[in-house]
C-alpha cells in the first residue's frame, strides 16, 4: 500500500464482514460511542446465509438456540417456525435484527475489504476495498466468518463445460431449477448432504461424487409447537446464561457416562432413544465419544447400521457407511432422507475415493475412464475454513509482516483473537478459538464482548495500542495443540485441520478445550491486567 496516497475517511473502528459477527460488534461499538463502518461484499446482512441458498440450507444447531442472546427484546421479538430453520428464514431473522438495531446505515454492502496495513506512527489502520476506498481506523475488527471463503476445486476442463455450474456457498439469488436435468454433485459434507435429497426430487437424473462418506443424524425437522415457542421466549434468557456456563454451550444435555461402562443391551437402547430425537443429541449419549477409540467405535458402528438398514442396495450402503475417520471427528451432518435418497432409480454414488475426477469436458465429467454426461454441476465442496477469509486479504502488521507470511506453516495467535505483530487488529472466532466447535453465534458474542471491553480498557487508560506478545501466542498455539491431540479430532481428515484445501498447513484450527473453559481464560487474562499482552 503506498502511504502517500490521500485517505479519504477516518473512522474509530472497521469491521470487516456482516454476518452475525460484524453485525453484533457494529451494534457494540456504537452503544459505546465510536464511529464504525462496516464493509461488506455481500449486498445484504446475514453473511453464511447471505451466500448460501442451495436447496435445504438450514442450521443443524435448533433454530432456538442460533439466535442472539444478548438481547430479551430481540428474543420475545422473533418467532421460530420450524426446529431448525431454513436459510430464508435465518435472512428474514438477520433483516429483522439489523432492521430493530438500525445497524444498515453504517454498513457498506457490495464492497470486499483487499488490504489493510498498520502504520506504527499513528496507530492506524488504512484498509483498502475493491470500490476505491481507502479508510483509517484506530482498530480494524475481522468478522469474516469461519466458512465464508468458498472454494471450488481445480478440475481441468471447468471452463469447457456447456452447462452451468454453481457452488453451494455462493448460490444464485433466483435459485437454480432442475427439472429435467442431469445433475452432478461433487461432495458430501453438510452442504451436499442437505441439498442432495432435494436436488434428486427436481432433476431427471443424479450423480452424486463421493470422496469421503460422512456421519449424518437424522434431523427429524418438523414445525415448531406454538406452547414449544413461546416456552423457549419465556426461559431463553435462563438457559442462554446456564450453557454459556458449560463447555459444550449447548442446550442438548450431555450423558455424563462412558459408553464402556454399560452393557450391550442397555446401550443400544440408548442410542436408540437419543436417535429416535433427531439432531446432535445422540452425539452426547456418552462422555467419552469423542475422546475414546471404543467408545467411538460402538457408537459409530450403530450409525453404519441404521445407514445399511436404510440403503437397499448394500454395496452403495457400504460405500455410504464411513469408515475412515472416528464419528464426529470431522463436522457431524444432520440430514432429512439423505440416505434414503440413494434407493431412487434416478441417483447414482460415485466413489471417487481413490480414482478422482479427472476433469471436466463440455458434456459432463469424466472417471475411471467413465464420461458421466450432465446438465449442471452442483459444487458442494466447501471452504477454506477459518483462514481463507483472512488471508484473501493483504493484511501488513507491524514492519509490514504479511498475514500470508506469517501463517505459511499454518495459523499462529493468541486466544484466536489477536496476532502478535498485528497491533489492534482482533479478529472474531478466529482460528485457536472455539469457534465452529460450538453453536458459533454464541462463539461471535462472547469474542465481541471482549473484544469491546478491550477497547474500553484502552480508552479509559489512554492507551493506543494492544498488541499479543509472541511468547503468549506460542503458549497458546501450544496449549490448542495439546488440547486437539488428547481427543480424536485429529484423526479424521477434515477442514478442522485444513485437509479440504490442497496444499494448506495441517493445523488443528478450533481450540476444542470446552467453551466454558476457554471463557474463563479469557476472563483470566483480563482480570491479570491483559496478560500476554502488551499496551502503549
Ligand atoms: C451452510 C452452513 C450452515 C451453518 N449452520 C450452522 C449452525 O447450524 N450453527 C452454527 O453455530 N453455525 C453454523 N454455521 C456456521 C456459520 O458460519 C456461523 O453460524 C455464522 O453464521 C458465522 O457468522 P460470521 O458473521 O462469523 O461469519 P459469516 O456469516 O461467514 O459472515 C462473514 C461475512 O464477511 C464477509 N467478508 C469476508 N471477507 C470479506 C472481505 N474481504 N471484505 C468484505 N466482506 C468480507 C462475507 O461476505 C460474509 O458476509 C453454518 C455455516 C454454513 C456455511
Amino acid at each position: 500500500m503506498d502511504g502517500q496516497e490521500a485517505v479519504v475517511e477516518r473512522f474509530d473502528a472497521i469491521v470487516v464482514g456482516a454476518g452475525f459477527a460484524g453485525m453484533y460488534m457494529l451494534h457494540r461499538l456504537r452503544e459505546r460511542g465510536l464511529s464504525v463502518r462496516v464493509f461488506e461484499a455481500g449486498n445484504d446482512v446475514g453473511g453464511t446465509w447471505y451466500w448460501n441458498r442451495y436447496p435445504g440450507a438450514r442450521c443443524d444447531v435448533e433454530s432456538v438456540e442460533y439466535q442472539y442472546g444478548f438481547s430479551e427484546e430481540l428474543v420475545r421479538g422473533w418467532t421460530w417456525t420450524e426446529r431448525y430453520a431454513a436459510q430464508p428464514e435465518i435472512m428474514r431473522y438477520a433483516a429483522y435484527v439489523a432492521r430493530q438495531l438500525d445497524l444498515r446505515r453504517d454498513i457498506q454492502f457490495n464492497t470486499r475489504v483487499t488490504a489493510a496495513a498498520y502504520d506504527e506512527s499513528s496507530n492506524n489502520w488504512t484498509i483498502e476495498t475493491d470500490q476505491g476506498d481507502r479508510v483509517t481506523a484506530q482498530f480494524c475488527i475481522m468478522a469474516t466468518g469461519c466458512l465464508s471463503a468458498s472454494r471450488v476445486p481445480e478440475i481441468p476442463g471447468l471452463d469447457s463445460f456447456k452447462g452451468d455450474w454453481h457452488h453451494t456457498g455462493a448460490w444464485p439469488h433466483e435459485g437454480v431449477d432442475f427439472t429435467g436435468k442431469r445433475v452432478a454433485v461433487i461432495g458430501t459434507g453438510s452442504s451436499g448432504v442437505q441439498s442432495i435429497p432435494l436436488i434428486a426430487e427436481q432433476a431427471e437424473r443424479l450423480f452424486v461424487f463421493q470422496r469421503t462418506p460422512n456421519f449424518s443424524l437424522p434431523a427429524l425437522n418438523a414445525p415448531m409447537a406454538p406452547d414449544y415457542v413461546e416456552h423457549w421466549k419465556e426461559h431463553f434468557m435462563a438457559e442462554r446464561k446456564r450453557v454459556r456456563a458449560t463447555n459444550s454451550a449447548a442446550f442438548i444435555p450431555l450423558n455424563d457416562q462412558s459408553a464402556l461402562e454399560v452393557d450391550p443391551e442397555e446401550r443400544q437402547r440408548h442410542f436408540e432413544e437419543r436417535w429416535k430425537k433427531g439432531g446432535f443429541v445422540f452425539i452426547t449419549s456418552y462422555n467419552n465419544i469423542l475422546d475414546n477409540l471404543e467408545a467411538n467405535r460402538l457408537t459409530a458402528d450403530f450409525v453404519r447400521e441404521k445407514i445399511r438398514q436404510t440403503v437397499k442396495d448394500p454395496k452403495v450402503a457400504d460405500l455410504l457407511a464411513p469408515t475412515n475417520h472416528p464419528i464426529g471427528t470431522k463436522r457431524l451432518c444432520l440430514d432429512t432422507n439423505y440416505f434414503e435418497t440413494y434407493n431412487l432409480p434416478h441417483v447414482t454414488l460415485v466413489d471417487i475415493a481413490n480414482t478422482p475426477i479427472e476433469r471436466i469436458t463440455p458434456d459432463g465429467l469424466i472417471v475411471d475412464g467413465h464420461e458421466y454426461q450432465v446438465d449442471s454441476i452442483v459444487f458442494a465442496t466447501g471452504f477454506d475454513a477459518m483462514t481463507g477469509a483472512l488471508l484473501r486479504i493483504d493484511i501488513r502488521g507491524k514492519d509490514g509482516l504479511s498475514l500470508r507470511d506469517k501463517w505459511e506453516a499454518g495459523p499462529r495467535t493468541y486466544l484466536g483473537l489477536a496476532i502478535a505483530g498485528f497491533p489492534n487488529l482482533f479478529m472474531i472466532t478466529g482460528p485457536g478459538s472455539p469457534s465452529v466447535l460450538v453453536n458459533v453465534i454464541i462463539a461471535i458474542e462472547q469474542h465481541s464482548d471482549w473484544i469491546m471491553d478491550c477497547i474500553d480498557h484502552l480508552r479509559a487508560n489512554g492507551l493506543n495500542e494492544i498488541e499479543a506478545e509472541p511468547d503468549a501466542e506460542d503458549r497458546w498455539v501450544k496449549h490448542v495443540n495439546e488440547k486437539a491431540d488428547s481427543t480424536l479430532y485429529p484423526l479424521a481428515n477434515s477442514w478442522y485441520l485444513g485437509s479440504n484445501v490442497p496444499g494448506k498447513p495441517r493445523v488443528f484450527m478450533p481450540y476444542v478445550g470446552g467453551f466454558a473453559n476457554y471463557d474463563k481464560i479469557c476472563k483470566e487474562v483480563v482480570a491479570k491486567g491483559y496478560e500476554g499482552f502488551r499496551m502503549g
